[in-house]
């Protein structure tokens, strides 16, 4: 598969942020998101085989703990990620896999841990989600909304609404929406949207979601990349 990096640090914006955990960054994406911070995923990376992916994981972190297969849009090497997710599970990793939902995800393995990126209208790639990957979402899943202005809260408030999002997964995240090219200071400013005001929408509208903030780029400067 073509890998652009692989290493280890704090998972930042899930229900397992704060964790340490091991990133295996898969190469290409077929969306465009606006404030996409990953753009450097898009071209180049290296192949590297099942097994090679195994071994580095296991040097960054023997014997098990978080391994979060992300991109990109990993899913579009599903041929060679399915079975690495399964060989990461069967060896005792708890496995998460960062998607936007754009390609079915029924074939994931059932222990995978799911985190779907629904593309709100502002990223410029509204509309993209493969809505019958609802059905493949469970207990133990988590769907994100990554937003940067009312227009995107109005769209995540009334999706996670319309599709009983709260009921059907572990969380739903609200995450304000990061300037791409934001770097220095580790300071919320660099948010599209205010977290208070998002904080601030989500209470009035008392919505059944948890707001997330992207805490590495609250640790490490935010334009700094394997982090
Ligand atoms: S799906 Fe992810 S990697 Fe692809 S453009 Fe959007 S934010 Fe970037």
């Amino acid at each position: 598969m073509q890998i652009t990096e692989i290493f280890k640090s704090i998972q930042g914006e899930s229900t397992h942020a704060g964790l340490p955990c091991v990133f295996v960054r898969l190469t290409g994406c077929n969306l465009r998101c606006s404030w996409c911070d990953s753009e450097y995923t898009f071209t180049g990376g290296h192949r590297m085989a099942l097994e090679e992916v195994l071994k580095e994981v296991e040097q960054l972190s023997p014997g098990g703990g978080l391994v979060e297969i992300t991109g990109g849009e990993p899913m579009l090497q599903e041929r060679e990620v399915i079975p690495l997710m399964q060989k990461l599970v069967d060896s005792g990793y708890q496995v998460m896999l960062e998607t936007s939902g754009e390609r079915p995800l029924e074939r994931v393995p059932g222990d995978v841990v799911k985190i779907v990126d629904v593309k709100c209208p502002n990223s410029g790639e509204p509309n993209t989600f493969h809505v019958e990957n609802l059905e493949t979402l469970g207990p133990q899943d988590e769907v994100k909304f990554v937003i940067s202005d009312r227009a995107d809260y109005e769209f995540a408030r009334d999706f996670a609404a319309r599709h009983g999002l709260a009921q059907r997964v572990r969380a739903v995240l609200f995450s304000p929406a990061f300037r791409k090219d934001a770097k220095g200071a580790r300071s919320a400013s660099h948010c599209l949207l205010d977290p208070q005001e998002l904080a601030e929408w989500m209470l009035a509208d008392d919505v059944s979601a948890r707001l997330g903030l992207q805490i590495h780029k609250f640790i490490w400067d935010p334009a700094m990349k394997g982090v």
